[in-house]
């Protein structure tokens, strides 16, 4: 016997049973970026594997051990299928010239692909929507940026989720920073884990980031930013927390969070729940206001953030159980000689009437019809016999409520519509 094949681990099949759930999180997220002047942006899933190194940083999880790349076997192109999709817009956008006119607030969404340890909201094929503000250099963005999400949470109906806020400064001020940071490290080697000693002339800033519990004294005791802080920067900080103060947002200041992508500078921000266990972050961003330069574009300030679609529904289902699927208005059924070109005219008049139709294809008996039209949910149960057909008239069965079935001539039921798919019981 031949083996079925499975999905690759950690890639997810969505199924038609849940399938409306990504639909109104989609049409959601859809409306909520238009209410905001954000324009949609679609990228390819493979990219040249160099746009991720250089711009994710060489001693980022991501870059590190996260990525599928492979060299392309008919020309040696190197590649990647995409981890995530500021790199991509950020190569979209140059090599468009998009900001030639001017700022531009974009969104994308779509699935992303990193090789990690597949558990209860971490997948190797997961779905972000993300927003990216290119040309914006003030405190202003980074507050929208803040203040869309925090509108969407309320219509997603989430449960309390926090934010976290941080700002990790200019590059010059990371240096100052990353050198008294090796200096304390260094200090304290022998507490130290494989992959802090590793990061420790690479990329200390990172072992902030660690959540070995052995670590967390030191990391605690470590040198702040915040002392380092560069003028510019703390302004620009407290513009923020004093917008985001007047607009009723709390925050946590969390001097830990540091992101772990290597673009980010200035303002940095999550939002975390504590219904998802470790993985709790359900959206991530900042300012990142040197990438478009270090691919090449003229200095451009940029801010922006991604969160994981996978799990927003996870919150939504945790709180709100399963949504309920929408059935179809109307089911057709239809059986005889000759019947079919009928049945399928009645159909796509129902159909201009704006109703979902669900066309029994396949034939059987009657019986069987109705007790598939039962099963799709549908309100009512048209039937197609060649009575009716020759008399271009059709059955109508309520299925969802009272009445009794009925008779009528086609013209008359499309008439009748609105009252006919009515569910006066479940
Ligand atoms: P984490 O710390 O959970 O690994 P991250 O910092 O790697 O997250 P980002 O790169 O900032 O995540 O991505 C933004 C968001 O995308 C995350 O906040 C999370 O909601 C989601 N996300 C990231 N990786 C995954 C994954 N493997 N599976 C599902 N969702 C993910
Ligand atoms: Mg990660």
């Amino acid at each position: 016997m031949t083996q079925h094949f499975q999905a690759v681990r950690g890639m997810n099949d969505l199924l038609p049973d849940s399938i409306h759930e990504w639909e109104f999180l989609e049409d959601t997220l859809r409306s909520w970026l238009a209410s905001y002047g954000y324009r949609q942006l679609r990228t390819p899933l493979l990219e040249p594997t160099g746009l991720f190194t250089r711009s994710i940083g060489e001693v980022t999880d991501i870059v590190e051990k996260e990525m599928y790349s492979f060299t392309d076997s008919l020309n040696g192109e190197a590649l990647t299928l995409r981890p995530e999709a500021t790199a991509s817009s950020v190569r979209a956008v140059l090599q468009h010239n998009l900001l030639y006119p001017g700022p531009q607030r974009l969104w994308y969404i779509g699935p992303m692909f990193r090789h990690e340890r597949p558990q209860k909201g971490r997948y190797r094929q997961f779905h972000q929507c993300g927003v990216e503000a290119m040309g914006y250099a003030g405190p202003d963005i980074d507050a929208e940026l803040i203040l869309m999400t925090a509108r969407l949470w309320k219509v997603l109906d989430l449960p309390a989720v926090e934010l976290h806020l941080n700002t990790i400064g200019a590059p010059e001020a990371r240096l100052r920073h990353r050198e008294r940071l090796i200096a304390h490290f260094e200090q304290h080697q022998e507490v130290l884990d494989e992959d802090a000693k590793r990061r420790l002339y690479t990329n200390p800033l990172r072992i902030l980031d660690s959540k070995n519990p052995a670590m967390q004294a030191l990391v605690e005791a470590a040198p702040k930013l915040a002392d380092d802080l560069d003028d510019a920067s703390r302004v620009h900080f407290e513009t923020l927390q004093n917008i985001l103060t007047h607009a009723g947002i709390s925050f946590n200041l969390n001097h830990r969070l540091v992101r772990g992508l290597d673009y980010y500078n200035a303002t940095v921000f999550e939002w975390v729940t504590q219904d998802l266990g470790a993985q709790g972050t359900i959206c991530g961003g900042g300012r990142y206001d040197g990438l478009i330069p270090q691919l090449g574009g003229k200095p451009t300030p940029a801010a922006g953030f991604a969160m994981g679609l996978e799990r927003l529904l996870a919150l939504r289902q945790d709180k709100n159980g399963a949504m309920t699927p929408i059935p179809p208005d109307v089911y057709l059924a239809c059986s005889g000689e000759g019947v079919m070109g009928f049945a399928l005219e009645v159909a796509e008049r129902l159909r201009d009437q704006n109703c979902k139709v669900v066309f029994h294809a396949g034939g059987g008996s009657f019986k069987s019809q109705l007790k598939r039209a039962d099963g799709s949910g549908a309100a009512v149960c048209i039937i197609v016999g060649e009575t009716e057909a020759q008399a271009r008239q059709v059955s109508c069965k309520p299925l969802r409520g009272q009445g009794e079935q009925e008779t009528l001539d086609l013209e008359l039921m499309l008439g009748r519509i609105p009252s006919l798919v009515v569910r006066t019981a479940v």
